[in-house]
């Protein structure tokens, strides 16, 4: 299988000696759209750097398309970047940035021409085609970017948080047609964002990051439901984790960890230290519940989110933890602070990991 992009064990160490990424593994398929997530400084722009071709790689090698591109300047690789400042020269016309990559390719006039008026038209931006960048609002500042960045036909757009100084509303409008875009066009999108909102709701697969390696790389809906390491059952959703020492498998994908609260069972191998259980897998169920992880606490906060309960559930030795559960349900209304709880854990939804 040939692969639009394939990072094999990359790794970038600055003069400084700073390590900003090591072993990056990553193989993207052709109109596959990935998210870099994680905080400030782990690494995302450096490796989005490393791909474009704008920062030199320590260790391993970059391919595109079957092709080794390690090497390769940034100009004569099928890819283009959108920054999130968006890196548009104020003093010239929009047509004039639109047409800036095609005029560094020495793209002969009239064919540049066509290329430009088409992507004007597609972005709606014929009517300021002759306005100067620096007079445009932030929609259609990102709209220039956007096109600037697709009038070279890339096989392969790399996007720099592109949403980053756009307020929260014209940041869901943009994402909506960043998304209608990629699928339209069917060009493979690398998106780096340290919002988790972003990542999960516009990507097919998540890269999460910290300390410049990757933790995991799964769908979203993957990452919710079956975290890989602490680092993601921490920073995606709400989770708790208990510790504990493996008491071996249960059989069938199985784990038991022996754990302050009682025995968890949850998917793993049954030698992991750890049980991730998200806030909305606990229900509240009555005494003696079969099948189910039990867990006995009392309300300690309850609040009411429009369809959703957030609850705030004291253990023994005051351990207090995050449960969802939907607000329609009458015991969930009539609980009242301090009143005992008995919660409910499928163990299906439960995940062990290690520590
Ligand atoms: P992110 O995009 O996730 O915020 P970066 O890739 O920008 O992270 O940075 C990763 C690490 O590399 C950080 O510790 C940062 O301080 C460091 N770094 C980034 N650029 C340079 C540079 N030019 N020289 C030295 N260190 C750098």
């Amino acid at each position: 299988m040939v692969y639009d992009l394939e990072l094999i064990s990359v790794g970038k160490t600055y003069s400084d000696g700073t390590v900003a990424v090591s072993d990056f593994d990553l193989k993207v398929e052709k109109g596959e759209f990935v998210a870099f997530l994680g905080p400030s400084g782990c690494g995302k722009s450096t490796t989005l750097r490393m791909i474009a071709g704008f920062e030199d790689i320590t260790n391993g090698e970059v391919m595109m398309m079957g092709r080794n591109v390690t090497h390769v300047p940034p100009e004569k690789r099928p890819t283009s970047m959108i920054f999130q400042n968006y890196a548009l020269f104020p003093h010239m016309s929009v047509r004039e940035n639109v047409a800036f990559g095609l005029d560094v390719k020495g793209t002969p006039k009239a064919e540049r021409d066509r290329k430009v008026d088409r992507i004007l038209d597609m972005f709606d931006l014929e009517p300021f085609a002759d306005r100067k960048a620096d007079k445009l609002s932030g929609g259609q500042r990102q709209r220039i970017a956007l096109a600037r960045g697709l009038v070279v036909e890339p096989e392969i757009l790399l996007l720099d948080e592109p949403l980053g100084a756009l307020d929260a509303n014209l940041r869901r409008i943009i994402q909506n047609e960043l998304k209608l875009l990629q699928r339209e066009l069917g060009i493979t999108f690398v998106f780096v964002t340290h919002a988790q909102s972003e990542a999960l709701g516009l990507s097919d697969r998540v890269v999460v990051m910290s300390n410049g390696v990757v933790e995991q790389i799964s769908p979203p809906r993957e990452l919710y439901r079956r975290p890989a390491t602490p680092f993601v059952a921490d920073f995606i959703g709400s989770n708790t984790v208990f510790e504990g020492t493996p008491k071996g498998t249960a059989g069938s994908g199985f784990g038991q960890i022996d754990t302050p609260y009682g025995i968890m069972t949850g998917l793993g191998q049954g030698n992991e230290t750890l049980a991730v259980v998200p806030a909305e897998a606990f229900r509240i169920v009555p005494m003696g519940t079969p099948n189910e992880i039990l867990l006995h606490g009392t309300l300690a906060e309850r609040q009411l989110v429009g369809a959703v309960g957030h609850l705030k559930i004291r253990l023994p030795g005051d351990r207090d933890i995050a449960v969802e559960v939907s607000a329609d349900r009458p015991e969930v209304r009539t609980l009242t602070p301090g009143a005992p709880v008995t919660l409910g854990v499928d163990p299906a939804s439960v995940t062990l990991i290690h520590a």
